[in-house]
């Protein structure tokens, strides 16, 4: 915020690490403020400051925070790691939205699952409760009584006909 008057205040980050006088027109001014010397230190010490200084005059200047910000993260990422720098990350972060999906959809097949035993046998006389899908052609009196099981955001479709579906059972298709 303070990057104007940090022209004539002090050398930004980068003219203070490479000992040389920061000019008012200096490319890493504004987004290597002298207050955040370790930023600098780690872009230069995995892109080098040439390249950094190279890439930043080659895309557009409202696309240059953005570009350093990304240089910073995977320096940074990359002195953590030095084998798989953000990769490692990113594949871990991967991983665990796989494994949370799979999770999700475990819990919404026991959800649907107990959605359709909570259904008074009453209603539907022949079928069964075990809930294996030999009655799947009741799927329009479930749309009436929607009310005796609540129905979720992630189920626009009946969830009885659903889960039998998955289950493996061919039904009428
Ligand atoms: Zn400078």
């Amino acid at each position: 915020m303070a990057s104007s008057s940090s022209y004539t205040n002090s050398p930004c980050a980068a003219c203070k690490f490479l000992r040389r006088k920061c000019m008012p027109d200096c490319i890493f001014a504004p987004y290597f403020p002298p207050e955040e010397p370790q930023k600098f230190a780690n872009v230069h010490k995995i892109f080098g400051a040439s390249n950094v200084s190279k890439l930043l005059n080659e895309v557009l200047p409202h696309q240059r925070e953005d570009a350093v910000n990304s240089l910073a993260y995977e320096a940074e990422a990359r002195m953590k790691d030095p084998v798989y720098g953000c990769v490692g990350a990113i594949s871990v972060l991967q991983r665990q939205v796989i494994r949370l999906q799979k999770e999700l959809d475990a819990t919404n097949a026991d959800l649907m699952r107990y959605a359709c035993n909570e259904i008074p046998d009453s209603h539907f006389g022949r079928r069964n409760n075990s809930g294996h899908g030999t009655g799947s052609g009741g799927s329009d009196s479930f749309g009436q009584n929607s009310g005796l099981y609540f129905s979720s955001p992630w189920n626009n479709v009946d969830p009885c006909g659903d889960s039998t579906r998955e289950r493996g059972s061919e039904g009428n298709m």
